[in-house]
């Protein structure tokens, strides 16, 4: 379980989280939801420890997470899997390359042991075989599932997904949403997907934390959402991501 509790974080004069508070329960999808320039992102690297929050806390079943310092945060970090929003693959390196890369950061696996946790991964998400290839030469949805497979080399315990779905045809976006639902059920992961993707949010959004302007606008189940006819709701549809 993750819990967040009084989030704030400025950039300078820009308040863009005031005082966030969730929980995120473990082998569940959770959903943050809201407008381009709601504090989605901020939110999930002050989560993972990108961003330190100026106020309030994270905690990573009961462990205060905030309050630590690098060193003590380095056993709950290989636990972390995270895919970035624009994926964030290192573009001189191979696929192969790219997923052993926390791996070679975290784990005392030796070459061989790391290659075949690659392979793994890579079987995962459907890309057997396509260990040499470069970023640059991938398409998309190919770039999503290969920081998918990065971020589950660690075997993670908590899995934060940033846009998985941007840019990618609807039918390529369904079957990411439905590999980040096996990984979840696979890993038992407590597992955070930020989405503008309405197809995601109704499919897979038991619990939704809608932002809005820094501020938690809502939160409920996807069918509370049709229920309680959420208002600027039409907003949040027709936003598209970066
Ligand atoms: P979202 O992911 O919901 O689109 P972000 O969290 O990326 O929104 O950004 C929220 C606000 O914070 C925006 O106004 C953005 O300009 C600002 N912001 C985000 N990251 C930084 C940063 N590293 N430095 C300064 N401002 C930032
Ligand atoms: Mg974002």
């Amino acid at each position: 379980m993750i819990e967040i509790d009084n989030i704030h974080k400025s950039f300078g004069q820009n308040h863009v989280l005031k005082g966030i508070s969730a929980t995120f329960q473990p082998g569940k999808i959770s959903l943050i939801i809201g407008g381009s320039g709601s504090g989605k992102s901020t939110l999930l690297k002050c989560m993972v420890g990108l961003h330190q929050p100026e106020q309030g806390h994270v905690r990573y079943d009961s462990a205060e997470f905030t309050s630590m310092n690098f060193e003590q945060r380095v056993p709950i970090r290989k636990e972390i899997g995270m895919l970035f929003q624009n994926s964030a693959l290192f573009d001189s390196m191979t696929v192969e390359q790219n997923i052993m890369f926390p791996l070679d950061m975290f784990s005392d696996l030796s070459k061989a042991e790391k290659v075949d946790r690659a392979n793994y991964c890579l079987e995962r998400v459907n890309l057997a075989g396509r260990n040499k290839l470069l970023p640059a030469e991938l398409s998309g949805g190919m770039k999503k599932r290969v920081g998918i497979a990065r971020a589950i080399s660690m075997n993670p315990k908590y899995l934060f997904c940033d846009e998985p779905n941007s840019g990618l045809d609807p039918e390529t976006s369904i079957l990411i949403d439905e590999l980040i639902q096996d990984i979840t059920a696979e890993f038992n992961c407590t597992t955070i997907v930020v989405t503008h993707d309405m197809n995601s949010v109704m499919g897979i959004g038991e619990y939704i934390l809608y932002l809005h302007k820094g501020e938690k606008f809502w939160e409920g189940s996807n069918k509370d959402m049709l229920r309680a006819e959420v208002p600027e709701l039409n907003n949040f549809v027709f936003a598209s991501p970066l």
